[in-house]
């Protein structure tokens, strides 16, 4: 057998690309989690990196299982893949388990990084991802350390269940340590999808940002996890967190506009347009 020729050292890249930590679950179909994740990093040139922390049995209509990475593994892995990587900035998805909480929040600390968390809680198709004891040890272990959290309105309800209305939800999270609180609109009824961005500082004075955008004919699969990762994208292009939120969300509203069935289920947002719309645009 020929001897195997010598690897070519590895060719000279100009410049690296800003990279972002993943911390999500996986979608085997691929229209939410890490896949949905690292589409949306690469679609803004940004390199994502992910540990999975749960795998999870679903298809485009629901979740019907959820499956957490243990604990010391997550840990492990994190620890080995950011003795060698820098990130610019962290987003989180889906959450195993509290047991995960601990070994995140270590994480956050060590890297002193932009935060996007989508509290995922719930799926779209109904079913529950998280135990009932969760949204409260999420909001104590993570929040004093996001700068972006990205609630629906259900999920802002859930975290905050005691709070008379959003307003009130959002100035809970805010006074748990989120530096920014969306919520967004798109589980809320009516014709337009009305997204606010609560900020520490101006909660009570000039009251949340708000962002309207013409409410699709679709449902949608993987919407959140797209907008999260957009934002974290632009944090980690250097971009201030008001500003991230505004053009993650007006990125997110033109994938929706390009959402495909890929099954029987809800759509997933068009995150790589297809080589026809590039070329031409
Ligand atoms: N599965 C994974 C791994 C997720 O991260 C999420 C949401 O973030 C879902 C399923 C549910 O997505 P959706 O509510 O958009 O259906």
């Amino acid at each position: 057998m020929p001897a195997p020729r010598p690897l070519k050292p590895p060719l000279k890249s100009s410049s690296k690309p800003p990279i972002v930590l993943c911390l999500s679950g996986h979608d085997p179909g691929g229209g939410a989690g890490l896949q949905a994740d690292l589409e949306t990093l690469a679609a803004h040139g940004v390199h994502g990196v992910g540990v999975i922390t749960a795998l999870t049995v679903q298809d485009s209509r629901n979740v019907r299982r959820v499956i957490p990475t243990d604990a010391a593994l997550l840990a492990e892995q994190l620890n080995v893949l950011l003795a060698d990587v820098q990130p610019q900035a962290v987003k989180i998805g889906l959450i195993g388990d509290a047991a995960q909480l601990p070994v995140i929040a270590a994480v956050l600390a060590r890297l002193g990084l932009p935060v996007v968390c989508d509290p995922v809680l719930r799926a779209g198709g109904g079913t529950d991802l998280v135990a009932a004891a969760f949204p409260a040890a999420l909001r104590r272990a993570l929040l004093p350390q996001v700068t972006v959290l990205t609630p629906n309105a259900a999920e802002a309800r859930r975290l905050v269940p005691d709070a008379a209305d959003l307003d009130a939800c959002a100035a809970a999270l805010l006074a748990d340590g989120a530096r920014h609180v969306l919520i967004t609109g798109g589980d809320e009824p009516g014709e337009t999808v009305v997204n606010r961005l609560y900020s520490a500082g101006n909660a009570s004075t000039s009251g949340p940002i708000r962002h309207e955008w013409p409410r699709l004919p679709e449902t949608f699969h993987g919407a959140g996890c797209t907008l999260a990762s957009a934002i974290a994208a632009r944090l980690a292009l250097a971009d201030a967190p008001v500003d991230a939120v505004a053009t993650g969300q007006r990125w997110t509203q033109a994938a929706l506009a390009r959402a495909v069935a890929i099954g029987r289920g809800r759509r997933i947002p068009g995150r790589i347009p297809p080589p026809s719309a590039r070329i031409a645009s």
